[in-house]
Order: structure tokens, then C-alpha cells, then sequence
């Protein structure tokens, strides 16, 4: 439960989770809901990343991945589709992303990612100004090593106080769904059926149509 307080300051703060989304899938989905849900059932930007710059292999194109996240949310009330990181033509920028969503110190944004992503934070282009202007929820996933982020961000007990002040963190201890875009490619790849229960049933028939992930 909330309290009025809390409520109100989160209210209008923006909460991101960003991805390649490449394909989106129940993983994201289920982190997205909790993250809303911890937050006080509040709206979850789901920032598709253009051009992801710590990627290797080159992502599917973004008219497809955008359409597949547009599915995946479609019956996902607090889940909502933002397509501003693919309008440039080069990789994306989390900070400026944050400066655009107006992220200051006493009104951050709220930044959710799985514990991979957060322990690469410090390799994030001008990742002391994001400290400056957004505050952290890391999502357990793969049990990565969140000291160097810790020392950068304080450590907060409820959610709720990430919307306070810009360079906070939270770390949502319940494990997520051991599942990731690049085993379903793989799989896709090698024509196993077991991908069904990872993707909505509409993103799975888009992949099928447009024969995605196939090389
Ligand atoms: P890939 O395998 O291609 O790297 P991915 O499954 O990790 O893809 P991304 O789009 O790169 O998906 O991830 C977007 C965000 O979602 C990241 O912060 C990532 O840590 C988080 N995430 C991905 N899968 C899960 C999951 N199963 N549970 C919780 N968070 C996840």
C-alpha cells in the first residue's frame, strides 16, 4: 500500500524501461509489470533503442521490432510503447533520452534494467550527468556484479523513494524469468518449437509471417 505521499511523488515522474526488444518477450514484459506495480501501478515507457551501442551483432530493423513491442503491449494497460530513441541515425544516448524526459536531481527519471545492463552502466556515455538527473530500479536477472554501480548510486529500501532524488538505486530482489532475446533467436534459428511459451502469441505469428531471426 501507498501513502499519499508516496503516491503523489511519483505521480508524475518518468519510469523507462529500455531495450533492443529484439524480440520483446515475457521477460520484459513481467519486469515492465513489476516495475509499475512497485511503483504504485504507475505508466512504464518501453524505450526501444534505436541503434544500441554495447551490441555487437546488429539488431533486426526497428519498423519490425517496433511492431513486435506494439503487439506485445497492446493488452498491457501500464505498458506503453516510445519510439523517440529511433528517430536518429546514430547509437543511442541514454542521457539524452533522460534530458528529454526533463530528468533533474530533485525530479529523476526512473530508469529500470536487469542486473546486465546496470552492471554496464559505468561504460554509459556521460554516466555521471545520468547519475545527476535519474535514478535507478535493477531488476535480478543474471546475478551480475552491481559493485562498481552501488559505489556510484545510493542504495534506497522502497521504490517509491527513487522518485525523490537523482543518483538513487533500488535492487528488486524476486527473480525474473530466466529467459533472453538471444537464446529465442537462436532457437528461432534452429527451428525449436519451445520459443511459444517466451513471446506473446501475436509477436510469435508476426515472427513466423516475416520470417524473422531465420539466419
Ligand atoms: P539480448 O539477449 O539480445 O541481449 P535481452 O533479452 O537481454 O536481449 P534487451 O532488449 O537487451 O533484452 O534488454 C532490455 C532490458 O531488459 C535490459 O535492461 C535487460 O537487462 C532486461 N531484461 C532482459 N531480459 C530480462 C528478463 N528475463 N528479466 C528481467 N529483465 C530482463
Amino acid at each position: 500500500m501507498f501513502t499519499a505521499t508516496e503516491r503523489s511523488a511519483i505521480v508524475d515522474v518518468p519510469v523507462v524501461f529500455g531495450g533492443t526488444f529484439d524480440p520483446i518477450h515475457r521477460g520484459h514484459i513481467r519486469a515492465a509489470k513489476t516495475v509499475s506495480r512497485l511503483l504504485g501501478d504507475v505508466p512504464v515507457q518501453m524505450m526501444l533503442a534505436g541503434y544500441p551501442r554495447l551490441r555487437d551483432n546488429s539488431p533486426e530493423s526497428i519498423a519490425h521490432r517496433w511492431h513486435m513491442l506494439r503487439l506485445a503491449c497492446a493488452d498491457e494497460r501500464n505498458l506503453i510503447p516510445n519510439a523517440s530513441e529511433t528517430c536518429g541515425e546514430r547509437a543511442t544516448q541514454t542521457i539524452e533520452t533522460i534530458q528529454k524526459l526533463g530528468g533533474v536531481a530533485d525530479r529523476p527519471v526512473i530508469w529500470a534494467l536487469g542486473d546486465d545492463a546496470a552492471a554496464n552502466m559505468p561504460r554509459w556515455i556521460q554516466f555521471e550527468t545520468i547519475r545527476e538527473k535519474a535514478s535507478i530500479l535493477v531488476l535480478n536477472r543474471t546475478k551480475a556484479c552491481l559493485a562498481p554501480v552501488r559505489q556510484a548510486f545510493e542504495l534506497v529500501k522502497h521504490p517509491t523513494d527513487l522518485a525523490r532524488k537523482a543518483g538513487r538505486m533500488f535492487v528488486i530482489e524476486e527473480p525474473g524469468l530466466d529467459v533472453s532475446a538471444t537464446t529465442i533467436r537462436n532457437e528461432i534459428r534452429k527451428e525449436k518449437k519451445s520459443v511459444e511459451s517466451w513471446l506473446h502469441p501475436d509477436v510469435l505469428s508476426y515472427i513466423i509471417d516475416m520470417h524473422l531471426y531465420r539466419t
